[in-house]
């Protein structure tokens, strides 16, 4: 009843059982021809080792570390005939070095996240710029440009970052519809093509905007983080530095603002974390809304992805690009906690499962703005409710992540020798049509509002009146 996609002739070695992991399983037996007594799990924690017995999956409990990937994951990568996948969706492993071994294995990588080895993010020799996104995305470009081509391996391919960069293209594709502009659509692999389209639409800028709304059956205890996905993941990601793809439009830059001195430098850094800095945005739900602007990766790719550059290599174009989080309400306040207690994460946490959850939505995707629509929203509008009629074992959160993986194992399968890529340089509509069917109502919503919109006036604020689409307009001081 459910189509199958492709063939894996290998073994499957899925690293991380997780909420995305154990939500990963399910699609990949479904939609998928392989050998499942060829598959193998490997976490440090076993507390879902059933859900992998009850699926016919080996379980191996173990961590892979610096130390023992090599040793540990080689043999199980390349036993028996066929080419064999790697699904990486854990934490605390090096993405670069995983997709390294893979591709010198000749064996298919997939990640959701560009993850270093344990230590990272909290390690406090580290300055700010090196515990940037941008840095850890610079390790891979810089691999992908050392060795071009050759097995497959993609990286970064949840739902952000990942899917949303699909749809900034479905969305731009829309805009130009709806502006009556004179276009071709570009291929899936002129680059140029696609952030010329982006210029000549006028947009200034892209939010990622996320509005999740799912609600516990239950009250938070003080002293706890909850969270519709890793608690681990979101606190690391939430006290790096907030990040942000610079647009060439931008006439201020906040006074802690810091550019990259080598690389692509298409992002800058605030010198506080991202999940203390609020941002002003608009969902479909809510309207207008605050956002935390937490690093991702796709906030520089998407940037260095439309830049136009003329032919003395000069930017002359580029968009700003960040996301506008809303989270669950229960992961604000465990944020408020958080910080209140200087930053210094609570010890329990939870990461609310599908049976946790009373109602809600989570509204992903991306806001195109500054252009002659003024702003335009396109995105997943996924319910608790659908997703629990579609697959087992995850919340709507989890689902937007899990069906852009296995759009991303599809799209490496039919590609297998495309070498290093992240998700804006795949083939949008292919992996669409793969992940739609998981992705709930998928809306595109124009707006009037703008960060000006309705903004009271007891105080003066630091404001552009002139250019609503400033970052000073948007960014909460
Ligand atoms: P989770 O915290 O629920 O699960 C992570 C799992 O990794 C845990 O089971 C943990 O035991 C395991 N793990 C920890 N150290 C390990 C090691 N050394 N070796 C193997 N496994 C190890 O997290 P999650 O919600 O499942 O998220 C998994 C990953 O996906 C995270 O890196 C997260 O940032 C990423 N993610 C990406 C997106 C996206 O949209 N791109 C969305 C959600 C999560």
């Amino acid at each position: 009843e459910y189509p199958i996609h492709a063939e894996i002739t290998g073994p499957i070695v899925m690293i991380g059982f997780g909420s995305i992991g154990r939500g990963a399983l399910p699609l990949i037996e479904r939609h998928f021809n392989f050998d499942k007594s060829r598959m193998v799990i490997i976490d440090p924690n076993d507390a879902h080792a059933n859900i992998a017995a009850n699926h016919g999956v080996r379980f191996i409990h173990a961590a892979v570390t610096k130390d023992n990937y090599e040793e540990l994951l080689e043999p199980l990568l390349t036993e028996g005939d066929g080419q064999g996948f790697c699904v990486n969706l854990s934490v605390d492993t090096s993405s670069l070095d995983l997709m390294k071994l893979c591709r010198s294995l000749g064996v298919l990588y997939i990640d959701t996240v560009i993850e270093p080895w344990l230590g990272f993010y909290f390690d406090e020799n580290a300055d700010n710029a090196a515990r940037t996104n941008y840095a850890l995305r610079e390790t891979v470009r810089k691999e992908k440009r050392k060795n071009p081509g050759g097995t497959t391996a993609v990286s970064c391919c949840g739902a952000n970052p990942g899917m949303v960069s699909w749809f900034v293209k479905q969305a731009l594709v829309n805009l130009a519809r709806d502006t009556a502009m004179n276009f071709v659509e570009p291929m899936a692999d002129d680059r140029e093509g696609w952030a010329q389209l982006m210029k000549d639409a006028g947009v200034k800028g892209v939010h990622i905007a996320e509005r999740d709304t799912q609600r516990s059956k239950f009250l938070r205890p003080q002293n706890t983080f909850w969270n519709t996905w890793s608690v681990e993941g979101f606190v690391a990601e939430g006290m790096q530095p907030a990040e942000l793809g610079w647009g060439t439009h931008e006439k201020w830059m906040p006074k802690n603002a810091k550019n990259h001195k080598k690389g692509c430098k298409a992002s800058i850094y605030l010198e506080q974390p991202g999940a203390n800095t609020r941002v002003r945005s608009w969902c479909p739900t809510p309207g207008p809304q605050y956002g935390f602007l937490v690093t991702h990766n796709e906030s520089v790719s998407i940037a260095d992805y439309f830049t136009v550059k003329n032919d003395k290599d000069e930017v002359t174009y580029r968009p700003t690009c960040h996301y506008a989080y809303h989270p669950a309400d229960v992961a604000v306040l465990s944020l408020d906690e958080m910080f209140g207690n200087g930053g210094n994460a609570q010890p329990e946490s939870l990461v609310l499962e599908e049976a946790d959850i009373l109602t809600g939505i989570d509204e992903l995707g991306v806001l195109l703005y500054g252009h002659d629509k003024n702003a335009y929203w396109y995105g997943s509008r996924l319910s608790i409710e659908e997703t629990r009629d579609l697959v087992p074992y995850q919340n709507a959160t989890a689902l937007q992540v899990t069906s852009a993986v296995l759009a991303g194992m599809v799209w490496a399968l039919e590609n297998p020798e495309a070498g290093i890529v992240e998700t804006d340089e795949m083939d949008y509509r292919r992996c669409l049509e793969i992940q739609s069917p998981y992705l709930g109502p998928v809306e595109g919503h124009y707006t009037d509002w703008t960060p000006l919109t309705d903004r009271q006036t007891f105080f003066e604020e630091r404001k552009d009146e002139k250019d609503p689409w400033q970052f000073k307009n948007i960014l909460v001081q």
